[in-house]
């Protein structure tokens, strides 16, 4: 066999990847875009019905080009969270898709009682929160009479994208979701490593309507393309497929996503940390049998600052130039900025500060500016690796980066000097569909662990200078100052 297909169905679209074994590459990538909807202000939904069927043709499209019978298997990586309410006898769905980003339970969530919130961080390791499954099929239950009624007669499925993607590729024969999965429900014991009675008698959810829980390496079950049956084999949440991919394998290795958001998850080992930080902890990867875990932490801006520069403040033609324009001069010139658009998550949490640009002279120019801009890119990292480390007492090891601006050498090189450890950026930058690639070869038996690992490779390393870092130290104190301004009411 010559192939394995990786199938990332994300927020905004699907896409499917053929990965030849022999070129060690991607050689063919389909991909359809999803439509969001926003009937009220603050709520997200989406048409499963429609990510079922844009990913059956972006997975034809790739099938149709190897020929069935030269593919080996499917890995799956998808977006977490969102709810998929289904009939089990017919496949269909019984009502939209709650979003990720949806805020319709926050009140819901905000009245949980102090025991229960408890109980949902020690359980699940999550912070008790709209975003997460629970309160999303909580509402489905309470809101829709179909969903009732379907639940009355024995027939409802809930379950997250990857459980529903399955359960339809292989017409309704596996009703599974893997452990990282499961992990962002709010339902399961990520300790025990199954769905917690305690959790779900709270929340009033009957076990019979969530799915069984497999290791994030585990057979899922046979999709059947033109009467030939390939096997789905392995699955995860995207960023943990993401860590995955980028060969994260030991505790101290970390991997920032550098795209419209900065996502950071940092490898625990086998050791399941609890945060001080209101930082997530989570399974890695189930693998081998065994499950590594990891801490999870994001900062709500990141590329959308650059983008801000370029579109809001018409500083930059392009999102590279940012590059050109932040290594003309050797330093911000005092100048601070602090990406708190939309409020400050860990470890500030603090929803309504504002962003923040301050040590302006009449010397300021747009390089000093654009300068600040990426710099308060690297400090919000440094936020989550400092609470990381002192959360879990694992030193920080190394970055591995992606996503759109980790293309960007000056801010690299400024990360790792921040950092003090090494930043590695891959040949390949699609990590989340690499992961999925890395779990189907392990799944299907076709690679070990090393092996595996070994399909990442290395496009250059950035390595910290110990000679830039007093000033970097400088700089993170200034930024450390500017965040209290930011968070000033
Ligand atoms: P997402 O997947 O979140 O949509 P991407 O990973 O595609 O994001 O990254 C896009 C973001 O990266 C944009 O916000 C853009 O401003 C930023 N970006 C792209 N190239 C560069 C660059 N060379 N330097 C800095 N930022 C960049």
């Amino acid at each position: 066999m010559k192939y394995l297909i990786a199938l990332d169905a994300g927020t905004t679209s699907v896409r499917a990847f053929l990965y030849d074994l022999q070129k060690r590459a991607f050689v063919r990538r389909a991909q359809q875009e999803l439509g969001l909807s926003f009937p009220h202000p603050g709520w997200v939904e989406q048409d499963a019905d429609e990510i079922y069927y844009k990913a059956a043709y972006v997975l034809n499209d790739c099938i149709r080009a190897a020929g069935a019978e030269n593919v080996a298997g499917i890995g799956i990586a998808n977006q977490r969270e969102t709810v998929v309410m289904w009939d089990r006898q017919t496949g269909e769905p019984v009502c939209p898709a709650i979003g990720w980003q949806c805020r319709r339970t926050s009140a819901w969530c905000a009245a949980l009682d102090e025991e229960t919130k408890m109980l949902v961080r020690t359980r699940t390791g999550l912070v008790p929160d709209a975003y997460f499954s629970a309160s999303k099929i909580v509402w489905d239950r309470e809101n829709i009479p179909s969903v009732r009624a379907l639940g009355e007669k024995g027939r409802l499925c809930a379950g997250t994208v990857d459980s529903y993607l399955i359960f339809k590729l292989t017409e309704g024969r596996s009703f599974v979701t893997d452990v990282t999965n499961a992990s962002r429900t709010m339902l399961f014991d990520i300790r025990a490593m199954r769905w917690d009675d305690e959790l779900l008698r709270r929340f009033c959810i009957p076990r019979a309507i969530l799915p069984e829980v497999r290791d994030s390496d585990a057979r899922m079950g046979e999709a059947v393309f033109g009467g030939r049956r390939i096997p789905i084999a392995g699955a995860a949440g995207d960023q943990q497929a993401a860590l995955f991919g980028q060969g994260c394998r030991r505790a101290g290795e970390g991997k920032v996503t550098y795209g419209t958001g900065l996502f950071l998850l940092f490898h625990t080992g086998e050791a399941c940390v609890s945060s001080n930080s209101g930082l997530i902890a989570t399974p890695a990867c189930r693998v081998g049998g065994k499950t590594a875990y990891a801490l999870e932490g994001s900062c709500f801006h990141a590329g959308s600052a650059i983008r801000w520069l370029r579109d809001g403040l018409g500083f930059l033609s392009s999102a590279a130039e940012s590059e050109a324009l932040a290594t003309r001069v050797k330093d911000t010139g005092g100048v601070c900025f602090v990406p708190a658009f939309t409020g400050l998550g860990a470890p500030y949490w603090s929803p309504d500060a504002r962003g923040v640009l301050c040590g302006i002279t009449q010397a300021t120019g747009r390089a000093e500016i654009v300068r600040a801009v990426l710099e308060s890119i690297a400090y919000g990292a440094r936020d989550l690796t400092d609470a990381m480390q002192r959360d879990s007492g694992v030193p920080l090891s190394m970055i591995r980066c992606d996503g759109g601006a980790s293309a960007n050498a000056f801010l690299m090189q400024f990360q790792a000097d921040l950092l003090g450890v090494p930043v590695d950026r891959p040949v390949e930058r699609e990590s989340t569909a690499l992961g999925a690639v890395m779990l189907a070869a392990l799944s299907l038996g076709i690679m070990d662990g090393d092996a595996a690992a070994s399909l990442r490779t290395t496009e250059r390393v950035f390595s910290p200078s110990a000679s830039a870092r007093a000033a970097c130290e400088e700089g993170y104190k200034n930024y450390l100052r500017a965040v209290r301004r930011a968070m000033l009411k």
